[in-house]
């Protein structure tokens, strides 16, 4: 079937398809039309990796705007969103508008309302829904990308729950679900009362097998010899052996350490196979690498890039991902070491998939565990780039023939796992259930028990009463923290329940703040007035102010605020926190830093034999992490410190100022007065800077460090920079005018021409003062104790 003859699909995407080399449909497209994706119908389609599941939603989507309605499309990953909407972003050159939404705030709503295709994440379209987002009802078709992951023991059941919501409350809604290969697609399908695509056709050969001895032992029987050489590295023999042919590797391993030290090493391979041209590029992409940000992370990777191998893990910052990709894309980069973020979806396609590691460790198993097929199956469905690749290959490493033998049937001749929800989990149906009783969307235990029965859960489970008892138990908990009132079978959200189910927050995240604000309104002598929620004795559950109960009272004095510490530490507290774990000799530091910042840390202090107390100190240290970000340490002295990454220190500052910004709104709800102070310690946290830069961060393009570096030249604020002299402007940048220039406009100067001006030499001193200041955490860093 070819494109041009797909009834619905507007003349312009045939001639845009058509022009991107798209003339022919793919068999598991067509089967997708004639079961009629383009007209509207429900549809599954599981098939391989690269096998042009964009294509159909893309068909699904055109129809429907076509047809006069709006189009989502959710992407299982924020990363994947902005990747997504740069597809189909030739649309608006036909009048199709295309719209983002990533941020973490209630926000958007109003600004997607004029979009055609919307692309988003499950978490964001649940909000855009709890915040009351009108344009949902003008849907005409939801395409939900790697519907598998409804498994996801964290994310799966927001995903399963938006899809039941977003059909229930649009009934002649088109829903699309692309899929893996997975093994109970037709559950799936069900559920979804959907035709299904289940297919294993891949548009270039995919030949899979295990490398050991001297040999790749293909699934076809074969063998081909792959001597590992003088090399005693398996993967370094196959990565020069691709190289040798032409053709770029993907190397998947377990941990970012692993994926680091794997691409050190490979640098020695690839560094021999570049030729100049790629030389060139290749150090281009280095620079740019090492102006994202001033870690070691950040440098190591530049150092590989340099020799043509990179790494690629969730620890990255995004700029540094994106530079990776690009460069692997283009074949400037030879081999990427990877952990598994990039076999989720990222398009980036290679000659060879090596896996390398089949097992990670998981910590709830307490030991090492075996990948999922599924897993594997999509780490080798990146193997293959069509129309550059004669075929692709993926293999797995064994060291002794029994592990081949394991290999082959564990992974190689093995069939994915099936699709099983998530959703009869309390912290899930927390969340879920409070949004839907503040929605209006369920006014009734009845109707609440029937929506939910309309989840994949429901129609996969034997035991019915599983899901009900679980949700019943929750109701009881929103209840006793008075987020949502009963009576006689309706329900009701109360005020702050609206508020904790906007926010977005875990109710039980919303109960932990509330109950450290009234402790903060307390301490400073000022009763906040909300009710305390009452305890009804129910099992299974302990409030955050039940645990608290018996806590004295902090008698601090009475117009104390609560200090960005205390703060830290209590959004730290909550279950929207990942913590920090407790490394060796971690119990020991913290505990002291707890007794000597005690006064300013909210709520009881658990004994030190008690259970919760390990997390506890966790939290400790998470919010110490922040306090070092908002004191202006510089970024790699945080890395070093705390053993993270670049990309985790980002997403704990971002966590925190969400969290924060959660606090400050619960604060005005309760009417405590720490709102102020809640709302200062957010911009700290925005802005990684202390106190006294907070004004001058806020200019934009000025960030912590150009703030410090002004501020110790002499611009202590918005006002002093609108009517600085350019030459200190100058200095304090040391000697950039661009940056002088952007910044000067940016606070609004008169003038901000740097055409002929000298950079002010106190103020270059100044500058690098400040930036000592910043590397060494020392001077006037009080409160960093003895950490260095
Ligand atoms: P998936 O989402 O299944 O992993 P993609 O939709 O990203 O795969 O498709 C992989 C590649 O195949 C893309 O580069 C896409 O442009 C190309 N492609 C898709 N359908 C066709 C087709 N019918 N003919 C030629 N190329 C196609």
């Amino acid at each position: 079937m070819r494109v041009a003859d797909v009834d619905g699909v507007p003349e312009w995407a045939v001639d845009h398809l058509e022009g991107e080399g798209i003339e022919e449909l793919y068999p598991p497209q067509a089967e997708a039309v004639e079961k009629g994706v383009a007209d509207g119908e429900n549809l599954v389609a599981s098939v391989p990796t690269a096998s042009g599941k964009t294509l159909v939603a893309q068909l699904a989507m055109l129809s429907a705007v076509e047809r006069g309605g709006k189009a989502l499309y959710i992407v299982p990953l924020r990363a994947l969103a902005g990747e997504k909407a740069s597809e189909f972003a030739a649309f608006e050159d036909h009048g199709v508008s295309v719209g983002v939404s990533t941020g973490n705030y209630e926000s958007d709503g109003a600004r997607l309302a004029d979009e055609d295709v919307i692309v988003a994440t499950s978490e964001k379209v649940d909000s855009l829904v709890r915040n009351g987002a009108d344009w949902i009802d003008d849907l005409a078709c939801v395409v939900a990308d790697e519907v598998h992951l409804v498994d996801d023991d964290h994310r799966g059941p927001t995903l399963e729950v938006t899809l039941a919501k977003l059909r229930q409350r649009v009934p002649a809604l088109q829903v699309v679900a692309l899929s893996a290969t997975v093994g109970n697609a037709d559950e799936v399908a069900d559920w979804l009362d959907a035709a299904l695509v289940d297919s294993t056709w891949r548009p270039i050969e995919l030949r899979t097998g295990v490398h050991y001895g001297q040999a790749v032992h293909y699934d076809d029987g074969t063998q081909a010899e792959l001597a590992t050489g003088r090399s005693d590295s398996q993967t370094a023999a196959i990565v020069d052996d691709t190289l040798q042919d032409g053709g770029s590797t993907l190397v998947f391993v377990n941990s970012r350490r692993n994926a680091e030290a794997a691409a050190r090493r490979l640098a020695d391979v690839t560094k021999t196979g570049i030729t100049d041209a790629e030389r060139e590029r290749l150090q281009a992409v280095a620079d740019e690498i090492r102006g994202v940000s001033d870690t070691e992370t950040s440098d190591d990777l530049a150092d590989a890039v340099e020799k043509g191998a990179a790494f690629h893990h969730a620890g990255l910052a995004r700029e540094h991902r994106e530079l990776v990709e690009d460069a692997f894309r283009d074949r400037a980069v030879k081999v990427v070491a990877a952990t598994p973020t990039l076999a989720a979806g990222v398009n980036t396609p290679s000659r060879r998939v090596v896996v390398r590691d089949w097992q990670r460790y998981d910590g709830t198993a307490g030991g090492m565990q075996p990948l999922s097929v599924l897993e594997v199956h999509q780490m080798f469905g990146r193997a293959g780039r069509p129309g550059r690749d004669p075929y692709g290959e993926a293999v797995l490493l064994a060291s002794s023939h029994d592990e081949l033998e394991e290999l082959f049937d564990r992974y190689v001749y093995a069939d994915p796992e099936p699709v099983r929800s998530k959703l009869a989990a309390e912290p899930a149906l927390r969340t879920h259930v409070l949004a839907a009783v503040a929605t209006g969307f369920t006014a009734t235990e009845d109707a609440l028990l029937a929506f939910l029965g309309e989840t994949l859960y429901a129609t996969q489970t034997d035991d019915a009463s599983r899901l009900e008892d679980v949700a019943l138990d929750v109701l009881a908990y929103l209840d006793r923290n008075g987020f949502v009132e009963r009576e006689a079978g309706a329900l009701r959200a109360t005020t702050t329940g609206h508020l904790v189910s906007q926010l977005y927050v875990d109710p039980m995240s919303a109960a932990t703040l509330v109950d450290g604000l009234r402790d903060a309104a307390r301490a400073a002598g000022q009763p906040a007035t909300a009710e305390r929620a009452s305890a009804d004795g129910e099992p299974g559950f302990q409030t955050a102010s039940e645990m608290q109960a018996d806590a004295p009272a902090s008698d601090g004095d009475a117009s104390a605020d609560p200090s960005p510490l205390g703060l830290f530490h209590l959004v730290s507290r909550t279950p929207d926190m990942y913590e920090l774990y407790l490394r060796s000799g971690d119990r020991e530091r913290y505990t002291e830093l707890a007794y000597e910042r005690e006064d300013e840390l909210l709520g009881r202090t658990p004994r030190e034999e008690a259970p919760d107390f390990e997390d506890w100190l966790s939290a400790l240290k998470t919010a110490k992490l922040l306090e070092d970000w908002a004191s202006e340490l510089d970024e790699d002295r945080i890395a070093e410190r705390y053993d993270v990454g670049p990309g985790d220190i980002r997403g704990k500052v971002e966590t925190a100022e969400w969290l924060l910004h959660a606090a400050e709104r619960l604060a005005g709800e309760l009417d405590a007065d720490c709102a102020t102070a809640v709302r200062a310690a957010r911009k700290r946290v925005e802005y990684g800077v202390r106190e006294e830069l907070l004004d001058l961060a806020g200019v934009r393009d000025v960030g912590r460090k150009r703030a410090r570096r002004l501020y110790e030249a002499g611009i202590e604020s918005r006002a002093d920079l609108r009517n600085a002299e350019k030459g200190v402007v100058l200095g304090a940048v040391r000697g950039r005018e661009k940056t002088a220039e952007r910044i000067l406009a940016n606070a609004g100067h008169p003038d901000p021409e740097m055409d002929g001006v000298d950079a002010d030499a106190d103020a270059v001193a100044a500058a690098e003062e400040g930036d000592a200041a910043g590397a060494s955490g020392g001077d006037g860093q009080a409160n960093l104790g003895d950490f260095s």
